[in-house]
């Protein structure tokens, strides 16, 4: 293949996107990516099977449409493309496809106005009607260059399918999916009294001079990608090998780790097989809701009323003040929160005396129980002769990165910071400054705390921004997410990337998205790895939850598998404040260490008053170090396993559709399946994902009642403090609830 290999292999790719995502069908609708810095596009082969389409297929043509590269016929529409790209200089792909609810308002020649402020901002003020004419004819050219003047990036072709726009092509496809909804919700609004709420006609000017903001951005870009592309055709010609290989050291990888039964020392007693997981997790979410009994519900509801009355007059207050009256997204918080006193080992007391199983587990550092004495002490007296902070150096600090160096060898060095959040802010950095590369990717629905640059995929794959307001668009304009589980994806992205900037880091919960809601193969870490090495970058583990509570060797002990950076979170204190760090290869790491004491080079700047101050140093070494004198994640582990076998156990007793499996400590009960949707199947997200929601919160308020505390009424974390009889009790709490569920 010749010199546009890669604008050809993006056309495929972005094929692929649309197939997966279910908007190309078959044969029907082209697409096109403009070749960077020249008057030409790839565009897809007339009448072609996209799904068998390889990049020789794609065909190159100049805007007069004289072809450049490729054998087959273009696509009939390479003409309407071309005008397109004339006319809008800040346009970089574009596709064209048989949308079917769009295709519907053609065919009542509703165009869809500002509807979303999110909608403007990234489609335009409305979505108009581009007048019909025949397929391939210049009258159709000619009202397509007359309409896309208006700045917009998606349209309806009158009896023809929609046209869609994009500074690039991920973007094309993320305005794709977000035209299928706002056509979808457009019709379903008409269905009902056509009287459909608009967007205030100032705000809708606010949100659309936001796009046309982005253009600016995506001109450099292009600018950027051009430079880059030259930087390449020319080292190739001198026969040097291309940047991207060339780049930083590759780091030691370790083939996957034997299989988690045979690994002592760790909490993964059996790794999950994650293909029946799976199958039974889909299935879960193909069924109907098999919620909680009416009559049962009011019951457990009428617990709350009647028995935590004193939690609801605090937590009332406190919504006078604080946000939403809760500070943490995970806590139980339906119907309203708990207020708690008292917590020790596996329980917790409200303030209303009321007694639970603790399965929070504070969101899971705690593998040792909650308030555990002995810590507690040892941390007393450090913080009584230091106070808790004197931002000076303390001996605790280097114990614990000595501790974190022996159990992670990975971690050759170590720098303690204030959370998980900022943890995954200063890797990305330090990623950035030693490859020198500008990409981050990340696979879909995983959490990496709340930074700009990672609110993004965030909970469902596939949704990019969706949760990002209050963000710009350039926080997050290099960051891109893949499907869970889809290597191919993430070769297709890095390969992507490398023509643009290249990947700097590549960043993963190690256990699967949302620790492991999404669980991942044993293998997958592995092949991630050797991804990472083939395009020079770098692998960042987010062991925040799987930290020390997988095994002390975190979950890179457990796979086998050395990543160049670990983030570290709540689980590197034990569960006290201000717990966060990053650790990771030494010539990555000195790239915080630069222009410190006289070295030279430029900085990544971190920072943090409070950081790796003697309380939270201390909590963290004498946690992880109690944790390796009692074997704690592996007891939490058994605990865990327990726990699962019985849910199991009562899930098959009462033929219920439920999903119940375990990474050790980690123990995941899928009753809703609300996790498990995604934007691959947009409609059932947008119809299910409310009720989906409500069911998991009324199921965690069914265990709160019962007397156990759960992550989000779907995860446990299980604790040294389970014993068999703590795990014998919650399991008769469980089936109580689980036996009074509809169907039954
Ligand atoms: N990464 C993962 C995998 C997490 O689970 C979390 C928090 N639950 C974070 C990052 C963010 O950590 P923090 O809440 O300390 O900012």
């Amino acid at each position: 293949m010749g010199q546009y290999t890669s604008s050809r292999e993006q056309v495929v790719s972005t094929c692929r996107a649309l197939l997966e995502r279910g908007y190309l069908k078959a044969t029907e609708g082209n697409v096109s990516v403009r070749v960077p810095g020249e008057e030409a596009f790839a565009v897809t082969p007339s009448s072609y099977d996209y799904a068998k389409m390889r990049a020789a297929d794609v065909v190159v043509l100049d805007f007069e449409q004289k072809r450049l590269e490729g054998a087959l016929k273009a696509s009939i529409e390479a003409g309407m493309h071309a005008a397109v790209y004339r006319e809008r200089p800040d346009v970089n792909a574009i596709i064209h496809t048989h949308q079917a609810y769009a295709s519907a308002l053609a065919l009542v020649r509703r165009p869809i106005p500002a509807l979303f402020d999110e909608q403007v901002r990234f489609l335009g003020r409305a979505v108009e009607i581009i007048d019909y004419a025949p397929s391939g004819t210049s009258f159709l050219k000619r009202n397509v260059r007359r309409t896309v003047t208006s700045g917009a990036n998606a349209f309806i072709l009158a009896n023809h399918g929609v046209l869609v726009l994009g500074g690039d092509a991920e973007r094309a496809v993320f305005n794709m999916a977000l035209l299928e909804k706002v056509a979808l919700d457009y019709l379903l609004a008409l269905m009902t009294d056509d009287k459909v709420r608009k967007v205030p006609a100032p705000i809708r000017e606010i949100a659309f001079a936001q796009l046309r903001g982005d253009e600016k951005k995506l001109e450099k870009q292009l600018v950027a990608a051009r430079k880059a592309a030259e930087a390449e055709a020319t080292a190739s010609a001198a026969g040097e090998a291309p940047a991207e290989t060339a780049s930083p050291a590759p780091s030691p990888t370790s083939a996957a780790g034997p299989s988690g039964a045979q690994l002592s020392g760790y909490a993964i007693s059996a790794y999950p097989d994650v293909e029946a997981v799976s199958r039974s997790l889909q299935e879960l979410v193909s069924r109907p809701l098999r919620p909680v009994k009416r009559d049962a519900m009011a019951g457990y509801l009428d617990y709350f009323e009647t028995r935590c009355r004193r939690s609801k007059e605090l937590t009332d207050e406190a919504g006078e003040l604080i946000p939403g009256g809760v500070q943490h997204n995970l806590a139980f918080n339906y119907p309203f929160p708990l207020a708690i006193e008292k917590a020790e080992g596996a329980r917790l007391w409200d303030v209303d005396g009321n007694e639970y199983i603790d399965f929070l587990q504070a969101g899971g550092p705690t593998v040792l129980g909650s308030n555990y004495a002995p810590l507690r002490e040892q941390v007393a007296e450090v913080v009584a002769a230091s106070g808790p902070v004197t931002g000076l150096f303390h001996e605790y600090e280097l114990k614990l990165a000595q501790l974190v160096n022996r159990l992670m060898p990975s971690c050759e060095m170590f720098r303690m910071l204030g959370s998980g959040t900022e943890s995954v802010m200063a890797a990305i950095r330090a990623a950035r400054a030693h490859t020198g590369k500008k990409w981050v990717i990340k696979f879909g629905g995983a959490y990496h705390g709340w930074s700009d640059q990672m609110v993004y995929g965030l909970h469902v794959p596939g949704t990019w921004r969706f949760e990002a307001k209050g963000i710009p668009f350039g926080a997050t304009a290099r960051t891109r997410e893949v499907f869970p589980n889809d290597l191919d994806a993430l070769r297709r992205k890095l390969r992507q990337n490398k023509l643009m900037g290249g990947t700097a880091a590549v960043i993963v919960e190690p256990i699967g998205p949302e620790s492991g809601t999404r669980p991942v193969p044993f293998e997958f870490n592995a092949r991630v790895r050797e991804l990472c090495d083939e395009f020079g970058a770098l692998l960042v583990f987010d062991e925040v939850v799987t930290g020390f509570r997988l095994g002390l060797g975190g979950a890179q002990g457990y796979f086998g598998v050395r990543p160049d950076l670990t983030i570290f979170g709540k689980c590197i204190t034990g569960g006290y404040p201000m717990a966060g760090g990053v650790g990771g290869r030494r010539d990555v790491m000195l790239s915080f260490a630069s222009g410190i004491g006289g070295k030279s080079g430029e900085r990544a700047y971190i920072g943090g008053t409070l950081s790796a101050n003697p309380l939270s140093c201390a909590a963290g070494y004498f946690a992880i170090t109690e944790m390796e004198r009692t074997n704690a994640p592996v007891i939490a582990g058994r605990a865990g396993d327990r726990l699962t076998a019985g849910l199991c156990d009562i899930i098959c007793r009462y033929r219920l559709p439920f999903v119940a499996y375990n990474q050790g400590s980690i123990v995941h009960l899928e009753t809703a399946g609300v996790m498990l949707l995604d934007l691959k199947h947009p409609l059932r997200l947008a119809k299910e994902l409310k009720p989906r929601k409500h069911m998991m919160e009324e199921m965690g308020a069914a265990y709160t009642a019962s007397g156990m505390i759960t992550l989000a009424g779907s995860r446990m974390y299980t604790s040294m403090a389970d014993t068999d009889e703590v795990i014998d009790d919650a399991l008769e709490r469980f089936e109580r609830v689980l036996s009074s569920v509809e169907g039954l």
